[in-house]
């Protein structure tokens, strides 16, 4: 039997050590919410590949999909010759997005890519240069994403110099102390001395952060920033990569909020596995670009196109959204339980927004100091007795959960039950070292 020690030995000799490993051990097979190593140990998975297999690892539906469409072509380039499954998967994404306006879409590949295109849409469409973005915000790794989100080290540090033109204000945040007021200020403060409104082509958030801690946006705070950007002719740009496609309870986390954003850049779950994103919202804004103008050799692989067809199926036929908003009350009832709790004292804050829950790891509730290292423990512990957690926020203190919406109950429960068992352990763990 080839061990997981091997592979991951070879791993270190071969691939270049940016590419960042949080597990021990080397996938062989997953299924709905469970992952088996190459040595056929099972781990329950809360990470469903950072927010990617919503609808299960393996779904018979998207196989077959995928299935189907590898035997009639893999590739064609839509721009060469394109296929209908690209278009259909426009049309359902322009009907299921709310907003009493003609829409349309187009399609990517890497959930960065979206968000380097809905800049370029903007830049064209507005023909202003000033993008605004937030604290804790995060949008992908190209340079255009390094410089709009928040996350210095390991994202940012030793990559200069980074595009201009980009103003970062803060999210407002209650329970790291931000306000709604302190936001206003800042951009009040920021339109009198560096940049004017009119200078200012788009507006990019996440209505829940998902790199930058599960974070989630008040309602009053998206109404703001809809006004805003009606006064001043600003772009809307919702990221939805992380929080679309049922992970936050709705199709879109957008519709917590009733308000609609003129984008909405959308990738992970949408393509059940497969590297696909895309941008949909306002046909009269999209289309101020020309033809040739936006587009990419894989852009909307057909393959991926057609898994995202039966990943929309799925969650319509077997009720996912509601079951996202099960499963994320049930998880946050455990998530406060288990905070209650005399013996834990580590955990700051429960939140969740549907079935994006999070655990907020303190070094003391009151000033609300973040304890990453604690937070790494957990996980680690967690990992060692079969469950796959991983951690968000500045300080890499949130533990988030992107369990896949189809897992049974049974095996949620068991792997809150490792989650328990590990922060108890931590917390033993720490009283041991601070006695
Ligand atoms: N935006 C958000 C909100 C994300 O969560 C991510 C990925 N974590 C991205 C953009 C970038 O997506 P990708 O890694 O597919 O490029």
């Amino acid at each position: 039997m080839t061990t997981n020690a091997e592979i991951v030995q070879r791993r270190d000799e071969s691939v270049a050590r940016a590419i960042a490993y949080s597990s021990t051990f080397v996938a062989a097979k997953a299924r709905d919410g469970e992952v088996w190593d190459v040595e056929g140990k099972r781990y329950i998975d809360f990470c469903g590949g950072i927010g990617c297999q919503n609808v299960g690892h393996g779904h018979p539906k998207v196989i077959a999909a995928m299935e189907k469409q590898l035997h009639s072509f893999t590739h064609t380039c839509f721009q060469i010759s394109p296929y209908e499954s690209y278009i259909e998967l426009a049309e359902r994404l322009n009907a299921l997005l709310p907003g009493d306006f003609k829409k349309k879409s187009l399609f990517f590949s890497a959930g960065g890519e979206a968000v380097e295109n809905a800049v370029k849409i903007a830049r064209f469409h507005t023909r202003r240069p000033a993008l605004l973005t937030f604290t804790n915000g995060y949008h992908g790794r190209s340079y255009m994403g390094m410089v709009l989100s928040a996350r210095m080290n390991p994202f940012k540090v030793g990559f200069r110099p980074f595009p201009s033109e980009v103003y970062r204000l803060p999210f407002p945040d209650p329970y790291h102390r931000v306000t709604l007021d302190d936001t206003k200020r800042s951009f009040d403060t920021l339109f009198r001395s560096e940049v004017e409104p009119s200078q200012v082509a788009a507006a990019f958030f996440e209505p829940v952060q998902g790199e930058g801690g599960y974070n989630i946006a008040q309602p009053e705070f998206i109404h703001y920033l809809r006004d805003l950007c009606d006064e001043h002719g600003i772009v809307m740009v919702a990221d939805e990569i992380q929080t679309g496609f049922g992970r936050a309870g709705k199709m879109f986390a957008m519709e917590h909020f009733g308000v609609n954003p003129d984008l909405t850049c959308v990738g992970k779950s949408m393509g059940g596995g497969l590297p696909l994103s895309g941008i949909v919202g306002r046909a009269d804004i999209i289309d101020s670009v020309g033809p040739g103008g936006l587009g990419g050799t894989f852009a909307g692989n057909p393959v991926a196109c057609a898994a995202a067809l039966a990943v929309l199926d799925v969650i319509e036929d077997e009720g996912l959204l509601e079951r996202g908003l099960k499963l994320g009350a049930h998880i946050d009832d455990r998530f406060k339980e288990i905070a209650s709790k005399n013996s834990v004292q580590c955990i700051g804050d429960v939140r969740a927004l549907g079935c994006m829950n999070a655990i907020e790891i303190v070094a003391d509730r009151e000033t609300r100091e973040p304890d990453g290292e604690t937070a790494a423990y957990i996980a680690s512990i967690a990992l060692s007795k079969g469950l796959i957690l991983i951690t968000a926020g500045p300080t890499r203190n949130v533990i988030r959960v992107l369990v896949p919406l189809s897992t049974s109950m049974d095996v949620i429960d068991e792997g809150l039950d490792i989650l328990e068992a590990s922060v108890m352990e931590a917390e033993s763990q720490n009283r041991r070292t601070t006695a």
